[in-house]
């Protein structure tokens, strides 16, 4: 378990290399990195996709339409923003918001696997798609998997994963906001759950998380 100023340290020392990062194609479009946001000592943490036009005016996550729905979305469990951490499979806004192609999310995907074992959050909610199966390591999509949370090791870290619907997607599909209500409302029973310890792997001699990083990257849709 890591200290408070040794989250916070490495969060920034993480955020410094990141905003200076120039290992793909996304450097030569992006405004800025979009590195996340939160509390780093967050029980609870968001992974969206990547960032959008205004996230990369910003420099920061889920600022747009979508964050609106997921600011509200948080507010509708007595949550908010600071509460928790947000940050994105991709660094970079792809131009003209198209899917990250997976190249792009193999180079960056370190990024994410080291906040997440700075951060060391109880519950990792995965939006959408990319962020799901970059976790997961299955190629299983969002309509299957949603709402169905599993115990998952990223490197010495136990968390429990929980895809959700993006809520980009829930803004035009009244179906679909009302299934990621559904399944927001579940967050604060899965942040109480006690997790078992993996099998053989004793917190003391866990992997680091880049190494432990599940299956490549593919290319997917939202939904
Ligand atoms: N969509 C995402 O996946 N991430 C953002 O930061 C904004 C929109």
């Amino acid at each position: 378990m890591l200290e408070t100023p040794v989250r916070e340290g490495e969060l920034a020392a993480l955020k410094e290399q990141a905003a200076a990062c120039r290992r793909c194609r996304l450097a030569q479009t992006r405004t800025q990195v979009v590195f996340g946001v939160g509390n780093p000592r967050a029980d609870l943490m968001f992974v969206g996709e990547a960032p959008g036009f205004h996230e990369d005016k910003q420099g920061l996550p889920f600022v747009g339409q979508a964050g609106k729905l997921l600011d509200k979305l948080l507010a509708s469990i007595g949550l908010e923003r600071s509460d928790v951490y947000i940050a994105n499979v991709l660094k970079c806004r792809p131009p003209g918001n198209r899917d990250p192609m997976p190249d792009e999310i193999e180079l960056c995907e370190t990024y994410l696997f080291r906040q997440i074992e700075a951060i060391e959050p109880k519950l990792v909610a995965t939006l959408g798609n990319f962020a799901t199966k970059l976790l997961s390591g299955k190629q299983l999509g969002i309509t299957r998997v949603h709402g169905q949370e599993q115990e998952v090791t990223l490197g010495g870290t136990r968390v429990l994963l929980y895809p959700i619907y993006h809520p980009a997607a829930a803004l035009y599909t009244p179906r679909m906001l009302e299934v990621l209500e559904e399944d927001f409302r579940r967050i604060p029973e899965l942040m109480g759950r006690v997790l078992t310890e993996p099998l053989g792997a004793p917190a003391s001699s866990a992997p680091a998380l880049a190494a432990a990083a599940p299956a490549p990257a593919v290319q997917l849709g939202l939904f």
